[in-house]
C-alpha cells in the first residue's frame, strides 16, 4: 500500500510518445498552449488567465514576486521588509516561495476544526508593512474563501492562494481557480492531477497575468507569445527578475492526458475512498475528521485525520506495525529553524501537530486497502474491529 501515488498509464505514455516521435519540439510550445487552453476551458475562464509553470512551488514564488513589483511603491515606503501572512500548517514551499519573493513570511494560526487559516489570529497580525496574506486550501478545503478575501480587500491586502490541494474544488458553486487575485496550483507527481512535475497560476488581472507570463521565462518580454506561435525572441527587452520556470511541451502532454481523466476516473475515485473512510470511522472514538462546508465541493488529494485523546502515537505504532504508510501534513512552519524556531507560538496549530496523521488516500487504492486502514485504526483506539 502507498500513502499517494502517480496514477499515470498508457494515455500519458502515448502523450508523451507523440511530443518526442511526432514533433520532436520538447520545450515550451504548441502542446504548453494546448494544457493552458484546456485549463482555462475546465475553469472558465480566459486563456491568459492561466499561467503554467514547472511546479507550484514555482507559482507560488512567482505570484508572490508579482505581487512585490505590482506593490512596488507601498513597498518603498516602509522600512523592513514586506510581510505577507501565511497559515503555519502548510507545505514549506509555501513560506519559501514566500522568502524567495523578498517578503519576510508571517505564521499565523489556524482553526482546529478545518485547518484553514485564523482570520482572528490573522488579524492581530496585520502591520503597516503587511502586503498579502498566502490562505492555504488546506486538504482541499477552501473553508470560508469568500471570508478571507472579503478580510484582504477589508485591510487591503494581496492575496495569493496555495491551491495546491484544491484541482476540481468548488467554494460556494464556484470553481477553485475560477476567482481570487492569483491563485497557484501544484501538478507534481501526487497531485490531483500531475503533469510529473508542473503547476500553475491563475490571475485576475491582465497586468499580473503578463508579469507572472514574462517572469516565468526569465523577465524577457513577451516571449510566451513567441514561443506559442513557434518562434524565439531574439531582440526583448527584460524590465524584471525573472526565471526558468515554463511548461515543458511534455509535461504539459502528461497534465493534458490527466484532465481528460480527473472528472470521470480520479475525482471520483478519490470521493469514493473518502467516503469510505469516513463510513467506518464515523463512530470510531477519538478519531475526528476536519470540517468541511456542504456548499463547497472537494476533491480529497490528502486525508489527515486528528487522533485525539493522547492516542496518535498508539495509532501511529499500530498502522506502522501493519505496514500501513502515514504522513504528516504538516510540521508547523513556525517550527522551524528557518521561520520562527517556535515564535510565536500558535496553539491550534501546534496541536494539531500532537494529533494529525495522514492516512493512504489515491485512486490507486482499493477498497480493501481503506478497510484495512480502518481496522487497524479502531482496534488500536479500542472500537471492535468486525464488520
Ligand atoms: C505540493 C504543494 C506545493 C508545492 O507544489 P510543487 O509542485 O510540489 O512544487 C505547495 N503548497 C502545498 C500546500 C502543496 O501541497
Amino acid at each position: 500500500m502507498r500513502l499517494s501515488k502517480s496514477i499515470v498509464g498508457a494515455e500519458e505514455a502515448r502523450a508523451v510518445e507523440r511530443v518526442i516521435l511526432d514533433d520532436g519540439y520538447l520545450g515550451m510550445g504548441k502542446v504548453t498552449r494546448d494544457f493552458e487552453n484546456a485549463l482555462a476551458c475546465y475553469l472558465g475562464v480566459e486563456p491568459w488567465q492561466v499561467i503554467s509553470v514547472n511546479s507550484g512551488t514555482a507559482a507560488l514564488h512567482l505570484a508572490c514576486q508579482t505581487i512585490a513589483i505590482e506593490e512596488e511603491a507601498r513597498i518603498a515606503q516602509m522600512t523592513g521588509k514586506p510581510e505577507i501572512i501565511i497559515p503555519s500548517l502548510t507545505f514549506v514551499a509555501s513560506f519559501q516561495a514566500a522568502l524567495g519573493a523578498g517578503f519576510l513570511p508571517v505564521a499565523c494560526d489556524v482553526l482546529t476544526e478545518t485547518g484553514t487559516i485564523d482570520l482572528e489570529d490573522a488579524k492581530k497580525r496585520v502591520t503597516s508593512n503587511t502586503i498579502a496574506i498566502m490562505p492555504v486550501d488546506y486538504a482541499s478545503n477552501p473553508w470560508k474563501l469568500d471570508e478571507t478575501y472579503a478580510f484582504a480587500r477589508e485591510h487591503g491586502l494581496r492575496v495569493v492562494e496555495d491551491a495546491a490541494h484544491a484541482f476540481g474544488c468548488r467554494h460556494h458553486g464556484k470553481k477553485i481557480g475560477s476567482f481570487g487575485d492569483l491563485v497557484c496550483f501544484s501538478f507534481d507527481g501526487i497531485k490531483n492531477i500531475t503533469c510529473g512535475e508542473g503547476g500553475c497560476i491563475m490571475a485576475f488581472s491582465k497586468k499580473s497575468a503578463e508579469l507572472c507570463a514574462d517572469g516565468r521565462l526569465l523577465g524577457v518580454v513577451g516571449d510566451t507569445a513567441k514561443r506559442f506561435a513557434g518562434a524565439r525572441s531574439w531582440d526583448s527587452d527584460v524590465l524584471h527578475q525573472g526565471w526558468r520556470y515554463h511548461l515543458s511541451n511534455i509535461m504539459a502532454a502528461i497534465g493534458l492526458a490527466q484532465l481528460e481523466r480527473l472528472e470521470s476516473e480520479f475525482i471520483p475515485a478519490r470521493n469514493r475512498l473518502c467516503n469510505l473512510y469516513r463510513q467506518n470511522l464515523a463512530d470510531a472514538p477519538s478519531i475526528i475528521f476536519f470540517r468541511t462546508d456542504p456548499e463547497d465541493y472537494i476533491v480529497p488529494h490528502i486525508l489527515p485525520l486528528r487522533i485525539v485523546d493522547g492516542k496518535k502515537e498508539i495509532v501511529a505504532s499500530a498502522l506502522a506495525q501493519a505496514g500501513i504508510p502515514t504522513g504528516l501534513h504538516y510540521k508547523p512552519n513556525h517550527l522551524l529553524s528557518l521561520f520562527g524556531a517556535g515564535s510565536p507560538t500558535l496553539p491550534n496549530v501546534e496541536k494539531l501537530y500532537g494529533e494529525l496523521i495522514t492516512v493512504p488516500l489515491h485512486p490507486g487504492l482499493s477498497e480493501a486497502d481503506v478497510l484495512a486502514v480502518c481496522g487497524v485504526m479502531r482496534s488500536a483506539v479500542g472500537e471492535s474491529n468486525e464488520y
